[in-house]
């Protein structure tokens, strides 16, 4: 993809399959817009923002459908050059002929197929939005709860980038303070004036702060948080994720190592989005589709945000302690591990005593008991317990910019505290940070990170 090209394209931009309407969308830079409305619907003088109900017919004149057809102008479109939206019945056929069609009456204006994303890439490019929207878009096409949907709306409204640009500018006058100091090296910095810079750099240093709070949910709620189902085999892991699934979703036995794969699942607690990976049963074993399971097991160990180790606290499964031995070993370090003891329904008194005081949290996959506690623990460590009306959408990309910006400002903060010996390192650590910042909304020219970001978009978008 490259970033000036300014070729026609088009898309179906409603998702495959069929459906009751089908969309097929077109851009087109201004210079051809006369010659695109007059070669697919000749002779109709189109009103912007109007629905028309017009024949769309095949390069030989053959009628394909009756659409209803918007007409966007340019730059008051989605992408900022002419747009055309053709909303015909949504057959996957129908659809495809209408593209066709479209393909072949436009090819002497260079029309080809849209990439994954180009819309809204171009409508980045075209400065209708700036990049964390654009990536809210796919956020919001993506959303798998309520909540993810939400955030990524107010991502997408711009909410975020504004609390972007208001730090960026404290950042700003910062530096020009500090810049205007440096043009009279020989006077002093009066404290009246280093008051000033450092008061800015204070305030959006904890603004980032809070930014990069707010972001850490965000990111939970565009990526979900990967739950890892371990313990010995008949602890009860399949019967949790049932629970906690609300459905069947893992064969449940009494044979020892009936879960051979890992089986995942999305579920959402309070609105966040959780995959739960339920895994084979960790012991040993001469089988060689079961090894292969624990193998994975491990694996999702690793991969895993929150690991919930089960026991079992009937009794009934003896080889608790070395399957919970592995699990130390062999989660990431800093990953949270929850003890689980299951079966409580089962479990005498004094064995729930025992765990519970070990900080095992005491459950029933089978009657339900201690579920909400479970649920309402896992939220607490994955910092989500507090609701997440504010939270905007964030990718971990948008983190490691907000982390390098911090990075910045507290350097400059150093500098500032011991008492500005060097104040050109100062305005560039402000620039740095500045730059940073800018590059969440797109401020940058690097051609590698957009085509990684709009790639991830389906076709038509
Ligand atoms: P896994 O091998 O760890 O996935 O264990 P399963 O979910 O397949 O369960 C093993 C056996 O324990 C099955 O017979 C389940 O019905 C039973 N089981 C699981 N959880 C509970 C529970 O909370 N209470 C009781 N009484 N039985 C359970
Ligand atoms: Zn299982």
């Amino acid at each position: 993809m490259q970033l000036n090209d300014k070729t026609p394209i088009v898309a179906i931009a409603t998702a495959a399959g069929r459906g009751a309407i089908g969309v097929v969308r077109l851009s087109v830079p201004v210079h051809h817009t006369d010659a695109m409305l007059s070669t697919l619907f000749p002779g109709i003088l189109l009103e912007p923002r109007h629905a028309h109900l017009l024949d769309v017919t095949d390069v030989k004149g053959a009628l394909l459908d009756r659409a209803i057809v918007l007409y966007f102008p340019a730059p008051a479109s989605y992408t900022g050059e002419t747009v055309l939206e053709i909303q015909a019945h949504g057959g996957p056929m129908l659809l495809r002929l209408i593209l066709r069609s479209v393909l072949e009456k436009l090819a002497f204006i260079g029309i080809r197929i849209a990439e994954p994303g180009e819309f809204t890439k171009r409508a980045f490019l075209n400065g209708r939005i700036d990049l964390a929207q654009a990536e809210a878009v796919s956020g919001l096409i993506d959303a798998v709860s309520e909540a993810s949907a939400q955030a990524a709306a107010r991502s997408l409204s711009g909410d975020f980038s504004r609390r972007i640009h208001a730090v960026g500018s404290l950042l700003d006058e910062a530096r020009a303070l500090t810049e205007a100091q440096l043009d009279f090296p020989e006077e002093e910095l009066d404290d009246l004036m280093a008051d000033e810079i450092v008061q800015r750099m204070e305030t959006a240093a904890g603004r980032i702060d809070e930014l990069l709070k707010t972001a850490r949910k965000g990111a939970v709620l565009a990526e979900g948080l990967t739950v890892a189902l371990v313990g010995a085999p008949n602890v009860g892991k399949s019967s949790l994720l049932n629970a906690l699934a609300g459905e069947e979703v893992a064969i449940v036995t009494d044979i020892a190592g009936t879960t051979r794969d890992r089986i995942e699942h999305w579920t959402a607690f309070n609105g966040v989005p959780l995959r739960i990976v339920d895994t084979a049963g960790l012991r040993d074993t001469t089988d060689v589709v079961e090894s292969k399971g624990i193998e994975r097991s491990l694996q999702a160990l690793k991969e895993a945000d929150i690991v919930l180790a089960l026991s079992d606290a009937s009794g009934q499964v003896a080889d608790d302690a070395d399957a919970l031995k592995r699990v130390e070993e062999t989660v990431r370090c800093g990953t949270p591990v929850l003890h689980i003891a299951n079966k409580c329904d089962l479990a005498s008194d004094g064995v729930l005593n025992e765990l519970q005081s070990r900080g095992a949290i005491a459950i029933s996959a089978k009657n339900g008991e201690g579920l909400e506690d479970l649920k309402s623990r896992v939220l607490d460590l994955a910092d989500m317990a507090g609701g997440t009306e504010e939270v905007f959408l964030a990718r971990e990309r948008h983190l490691e910019c907000l982390r390098q910006a911090g990075v910045h400002i507290r350097r400059a903060l150093e500098i500032a505290d011991s008492g500005f010996g060097m104040m050109e390192f100062l305005a560039e650590e402000l620039r740095l940070a500045g730059r940073s910042l800018g590059e969440i909304l797109g401020e940058t020219d690097a051609e590698g990170l957009l085509d990684i970001i709009f790639s991830r978009f389906c076709i038509g978008k």
